[in-house]
């Protein structure tokens, strides 16, 4: 029965093709009718562009110690792939929901919505919170905002379960995830005369080629027994473009690059050895030819990972709800680090599997849906 309810819920959400490069205001607003229907103060918290959305929701009475179920609203793009049925009609084919966002991670959200009156019951022991965010997959925009609003109220949460796909397994650890487009500008001239120009894509190559070598040293910076996988902090140079022709000295190039950290150490290793390279030898290089050259970098997203805790009253209240005993950490980025960051303990546990995620045919199987259904129920008996 409640399955059922939940699929339909399930269904509606992927029926909102909440890309992240679109708006989520459709999907915000369904949630938050669901869940004042159900008795919730639900806020609905607009960012500054007006077509974007969190939602943040109370159930119970406001008072500290509560639990938060955390999940994203935003999904990412369909474009280049071959699905086999429409992505935002949700499918089902043996014992499997298809469609985009369907472990990642409107599965989670549909549970939670499927379980309000359950719910409802667990909140006369402790306040049930839920916080349903954009833009996650574009770099936690949303969460990031969220947390410091949340981080300045006199009442606060204590403990956070987000419900990223797992298979529904017990996380409580993830990597951060650092994004940087950084532009250089040279000075474009005729490519017989090199010395008079100032070449970005040189330049970027360079910038590359110091990441690379910093990439190695996070390899032996890694600590022994890292329960990641990989171990280490990673790195990747995601994107470059460049330059006009194969004659002409390149003007411009623009680099998308990131990293994965294991903890904020790496990530600031990273940051300032990259930044001094910058200043102390690439731009005084580009400026003794070009004094209007430079490298500017944007930060897109600087998100904290989940540091694996000794104590960590999340965990401990996931591993009784769900009978597990064992915590792992994964590879992917989540937004648990931030609210750990404002005193939280958060754990990562969700139906699906990141397997399929941001792919082709993205789905959840029934059998996990009905897990992640029992993991919210038994909150209803659940004490601590
Ligand atoms: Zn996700």
């Amino acid at each position: 029965m409640r399955l059922d309810t939940t699929r339909a819920i399930l269904s509606d959400l992927i029926g909102f093709p909440s890309v992240s490069s679109d708006t989520n205001l459709p999907i915000i607003h369904y949630i938050a009718d669901r869940l004042e229907a159900a008795g919730a103060a639900v806020e609905v918290m607009m960012d500054p562009s007006g077509h974007k959305a969190n939602l943040f929701a109370t159930l119970g009475e406001a008072r500290d110690g509560g639990l938060v179920l955390s999940g994203h609203s935003d999904v990412v793009p369909v474009t280049d792939q071959d699905w086999t049925s429409d992505p935002f009609t949700m499918t089902e084919r043996d014992g499997k929901l298809y469609g985009r966002g369907a472990c990642d991670m409107k599965g989670f959200i549909a549970a939670c919505l499927g379980s309000l009156d359950l719910l409802a019951e667990a909140a006369r022991t402790r306040p049930i919170h839920f916080a349903f965010t954009h833009d996650e997959e574009v770099g936690c925009l949303g969460a990031q905002e969220l947390v410091k609003i949340l981080a300045k109220r006199p009442v606060k949460p204590a403990l956070c379960i987000i419900g990223e796909p797992t298979s529904m397994q017990v996380f409580d650890g993830n990597k951060g995830c650092c994004e940087y487009t950084v532009r250089f500008e040279g000075r474009p001239g005729h490519s017989s005369a090199p010395d008079k120009g100032v070449n970005a894509v040189e330049y970027a190559v360079r910038y590359i080629n110091r990441l690379f070598e910093l990439r190695a040293e996070l390899v032996k910076r890694c600590p022994e027994g890292s329960r990641f996988d990989p171990p280490p902090t990673t790195l990747n140079v995601g994107a470059l473009r460049g330059g006009i022709s194969h004659n002409v000295i390149a003007p411009r190039a623009e680099l998308n690059w990131e990293i994965r950290p294991i903890n904020e150490a790496d990530m600031r290793f990273v940051k300032e050895e990259i930044a001094s390279f910058v200043e102390d030898t690439l731009l005084p290089e580009m400026r003794a030819i070009a004094p209007e050259a430079g490298i500017s970098t944007e930060t897109i997203g600087e998100v904290v990972g989940l540091e694996p805790m000794d104590e960590n009253a999340a965990r401990d209240l996931v591993f009784a709800l769900t009978g597990q005993n064992h915590a792992g950490c994964v590879a992917f980025n989540t937004e648990a680090g931030l609210f750990q960051s404002i005193g939280m303990d958060a754990v990562i546990c969700g139906p699906g599997s990141i397997e399929q995620a941001h792919k082709a045919d993205e789905f959840v199987s029934l059998d996990q849906m009905s897990q992640a259904l029992a993991m919210i129920g038994r909150l209803a008996s659940a004490r601590s």
